[in-house]
């Protein structure tokens, strides 16, 4: 067969799949009750009528099959983690070991009520207190939070304590939070979110913080410097301790982004790094599904003198061992999720960490290995902007690509066609044309060895045949589409023809 015939006989089998809408056919029927052998109740009786109605406007008819297969069909359209490796730098995109799954759906803990009594509750609240000792140990704080739902959450309610213990302790929260040009978007809008300025950090030649220009802008304005380590570089900022000294001398806090903790759990702390308060992303670190904007959680960890600020409840641990919730807390700055956070999550990250136990430096050294494998492998052919050591990431550019007209986004579309999930395209902002690859330490040796040869299979094609690069992916259902429509007019309901 030709790869035109293969492409039609594919097309025919699922690329023309329909919304489920579409494939109604009036009468059909995915169900059969029993006869009624109860007397009908009348709900318009029952409920007012008003709130019944006689039929679905538009509701599909589909029999059992035909819904199964569309279901099934279009799962095999997504490309996923348990599917292959999933190399999106920043994002952690490790394995979720499925035991996490089986004790999270426990019926003790998947089934029990956030407003059940602490005396009834007492299993939940240890496991609670259980992971906020983990958290601890892990980065050598004193005090967390497990409140928060994603990083970003954990970020605003770093400022949010930052602001108040200034306040207090100071009189004065202060107008301005520094924010080196290497991090994540969130750090710049949740300072904006906290009611701070930004200010911007340039970077120096080896990818970290300029430490001269910190001393320089490091006044009694500045409450605090955001710091990401290793930043999204991958790179270990290396002059902690003395960035930590250069801001406690004029009264503002240190704040690390630690969702990159993948690089640093069981190796280093960032408490022991002069860290004052900092975020974790447990739905990255540690292990739990993440991507489409699910669940997740971003605990948020002090040292003592911004205890007293964390949100409420903070669970509390009496003498005699009973676990209960703590709403008096005169300077807390309130609550910032209900529920105590997002507990489903919070049990899986707790399961990860005892499977692993003093492992967890373990898993921490095989990212940073896999990430310098993969750029050991691939820098004879990818530009690599700055030189210093990777730690769990590893960011090329698209520079010598660039000279054949292929930029970073072609390359990660073509990736597509050989199995894989795209890297980060476009990020950090200071390389331009980044192109940003995290194996995390889920993957073996072959399956880095697969990606390994896609991205030089590429960077060949790049040279040879460019116009195959700049058109994929070939392989998909659906070709290039238009980002920026379908970021800014998402067609996101199906309507009835008229
Ligand atoms: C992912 C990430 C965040 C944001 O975390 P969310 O849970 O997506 O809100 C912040 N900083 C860094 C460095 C990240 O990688």
């Amino acid at each position: 067969m030709s790869d035109d015939q293969i492409k039609k006989a594919r097309r025919h089998v699922n690329q023309s799949e329909g919304l489920i809408f579409e494939r109604s056919a009036e009468g059909k029927c995915g169900m059969e009750l029993p006869r009624l052998d109860v007397p009908a109740a009348d709900a318009r009786q029952e409920l007012g009528a008003d709130l019944v109605r006689e039929d679905v406007a538009g509701f599909p008819e589909v029999s059992e099959i035909e819904t199964v297969r569309h279901f099934t069909r279009l799962s095999t359209w997504n490309y996923a983690i348990d599917y292959g490796m999933y190399p999106l730098g920043s994002c952690t995109m490790k394995y979720n070991p499925r035991v996490n799954e089986f004790v999270a759906r426990l019926d003790g803990l998947a089934t029990e009520h956030p407003y059940q009594p602490a005396e009834l509750s007492q299993g939940c609240l240890r496991i609670l207190r259980d992971l906020k000792k983990a958290l601890l140990a892990i980065t050598g704080m004193d005090a967390v939070t497990l409140e928060p739902a994603a990083g970003a959450q954990g970020e605003l309610t770093g400022l949010l304590l930052i602001h108040a213990c200034l306040k207090d302790t100071q009189g004065n929260p202060r107008k301005k939070v520094l924010i080196p040009d290497s991090a994540h978007g969130t750090n710049p809008a949740s300072a904006s979110l906290t009611g701070y300025q930004v200010q911007n950090i340039r970077s120096d030649a080896s990818g970290q913080i300029d430490f001269e220009e910190l001393k320089r802008l490091v006044n009694e304005d500045v409450a605090a410097l955001m710091l990401t380590n290793p930043n999204t570089l991958g790179v270990f900022e290396q002059r902690m301790a003395e960035i930590a000294a250069v801001l406690h001398e004029r009264g503002a806090l240190l704040y690390m982004d630690g969702a990159n903790m993948n690089a640093l759990a069981g190796v280093a702390r960032p408490g022991d790094l002069g860290v004052d308060v900092m975020h974790l992303n447990l739905h990255k670190t540690f292990s739990t599904p993440h991507g489409g904007g699910g669940p997740g959680a971003g605990p948020v960890a002090v040292k003592k003198r911004l205890e007293p600020y964390l949100p409420v409840p903070q669970l509390v641990e009496d003498a005699d061992g009973r676990l209960r919730l703590n709403e008096d807390r005169p300077k807390s700055v309130g609550r910032v999720k209900a529920f105590g956070g997002n507990f489903g999550v919070l049990v899986r990250a707790l399961a990860y960490i005892l499977a692993y136990g003093p492992g967890i430096r373990q898993a921490t050294e095989d990212a940073v290995l896999n990430a310098n494998y993969v750029r050991k492998q691939l820098e004879d052919l990818y530009e690599l902007p700055y030189q210093s050591p990777s730690m769990h990431e590893v960011v090329f550019s698209d520079a010598r690509q660039k000279k054949n007209g292929v930029s970073t986004i072609d390359v990660a579309k073509r990736l597509i066609d050989y199995g894989f999930h795209p890297y980060t395209t476009a990020f950090p902002l200071i390389v331009h044309g980044a192109m940003m690859i995290e194996p995390t330490e889920s993957e073996s040796k072959a399956e880095c060895d697969l990606f390994i040869d896609a991205m030089r299979a590429i960077a060949e094609e790049a040279d040879t045949e460019p116009d195959v690069v700049k058109t994929a992916p070939h392989s998909t259902r659906v070709s290039r589409l238009d980002e920026v429509a379908a970021a800014r007019k998402p067609i996101l309901r199906w309507k009835p023809q008229p």
